[in-house]
């Protein structure tokens, strides 16, 4: 591999990066010199040129790219990617012996030492995503250590970088054998149906596996569960095998119908039976409301940014809006469980949406649980934005208005 060459910092971003904060920011370094030459290695130096760590370029949505080694003298090659694989997995051996969870993060970029880059596995198949350009200079290298790291059955990938607008078919197969999909999987002892060849997604996003856990086993018994950008209804599975009442799941991609049936149907629940609704959730609002439907429990789990035909969403500035809609339609003393995975803002700023949409619809709250990023989906404190799921368990009262206080009162 090429030798890396020495960059200078930025004071500002040196002192942070010292500290251990793992992203190149783009005003960090003066990266034009570097332009079109992403996978390149850097040796980052202060002003002094004293060395600070060894990083490599690549462009993603923030940032440039990330520190890899604080070793000035370390090699990036096959043995270093192993290393880090073989670290990561040791971490995950109580998942990789749990017969019941047969899916989930094996390595979480930054988490474990080296971003841009995360592996999923699913029940003998690994899946690498890649983030940038850069770290996808380094693929020879990384699959070839991690196929001398772990068995496989087979390897897939996604590129989750730009290209230029081209998807190839078949593109996301890389070594070992070819699985047949869906592939099924488990959660918990749930079953799940997954596809690691069908575009960007595979059907499951296992960073909410804890979640689904305590909806299934502590909320869904004899519950009218909504389920809301439900996607493959894997919340309205968890619920639905929990005991809920019925299950509704809302999502505006017409896939979600089918791919929600097969979810119910590996389990063995008959999905006809529950209610599946293609369309704009804040269509569905106006109809639960208009229909004067009431539910126990309502899952919020939102994309960051969507846009459909009739409106743009984003989640740092209409969550606030999308729970108050969702408090209307909650029953007295139901459960919304919001989830976020938006990096835009913080739990802090997330309980403030959920404390000013109960303050303007009068309605008095209790915060039952919260859930962060589970152990597989490793993070470090010197990068707290890589834990971007926030998940808040909210009860709902509805206030008792002053004009409705007894007339008198009993001693
Ligand atoms: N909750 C899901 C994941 C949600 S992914 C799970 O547990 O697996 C986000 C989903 O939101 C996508 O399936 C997308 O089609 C859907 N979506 C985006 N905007 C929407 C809207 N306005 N109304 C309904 N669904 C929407």
């Amino acid at each position: 591999m090429t030798k890396p060459i020495d960059i200078k910092v930025k004071p500002k971003y040196a002192m942070k990066l010292k500290k251990g904060y793992p992203l190149i920011e783009k005003e960090a370094i003066d990266h034009k010199k570097l332009l079109g030459d992403e996978g390149r290695l850097l040796k980052l130096v202060d002003e002094r040129n004293t060395f600070i760590g060894i990083g490599y370029y690549g462009l993603q949505n923030k940032g440039i790219g990330w520190v890899i080694s604080q070793k000035e003298n370390e090699i990036i090659n096959k043995a270093f990617f192993a290393r880090k694989f073989q670290e990561a997995f040791e971490k995950r051996k109580a998942l990789f012996a749990d017969n019941d969870t047969t899916a989930f993060r094996v390595f979480n970029g930054e988490g474990d030492g080296l971003g841009g880059i995360t592996i999923d596995y699913y029940d003998g198949f690994y899946m690498i995503q890649w983030y940038s350009k850069g770290i996808y200079c380094f693929r020879e290298a990384i699959v070839d250590a991690l196929c001398d790291s772990v068995d496989y059955k087979g390897i897939y990938e996604k590129k989750r970088f730009d290209q230029k607008g081209q998807y190839v078919e078949d593109d996301d197969f890389v070594t070992g054998e070819r699985g047949t999909f869906p592939l099924i999987v488990k959660e918990n002892g749930v079953n799940f149906a997954v596809y690691l060849n069908d575009g960007a997604m595979t059907g499951i996003f296992l960073d909410q596996r804890e979640v689904r856990k305590a909806i299934r086993t502590r909320y869904s018994k004899g519950a009218e569960v909504l389920n809301m950008f439900s996607y493959t209804g894997a919340f309205s599975v968890n619920a639905a095998l929990g005991g809920a009442t019925m299950t509704t799941s809302v999502d505006v991609a017409n896939r979600s119908r089918s791919k929600t049936l097969e979810q119910f149907a590996v389990n063995e629940v008959d999905g006809e039976k529950q209610q599946i609704v293609v369309d704009d959730v804040f269509q569905y609002f106006k109809y639960a409301a208009r229909k004067g439907r009431v539910f126990d429990l309502v899952v919020l789990d939102p994309p960051s940014f969507a846009k459909t035909k009739k409106r743009t969403f984003s989640a740092a500035k209409d969550y606030t809006q999308l729970l108050q809609e969702t408090i209307e339609i909650t029953k007295n003393d139901g459960v919304i469980v919001a989830s976020t995975n938006s990096s835009a803002f913080d739990m802090r700023r997330f309980k403030q949406f959920i404390q000013a949409a109960c303050k303007e619809t009068k309605t008095d709250y209790t915060i039952l649980e919260e859930y962060r990023l589970p152990d597989d989906f490793q993070t470090t404190k010197l990068f707290p934005e890589g834990n971007y799921l926030k998940v808040v368990f909210i009860k709902i009262h509805s206030i008792v208005e002053m004009s409705v206080k007894p007339a008198f009162t009993v001693f």
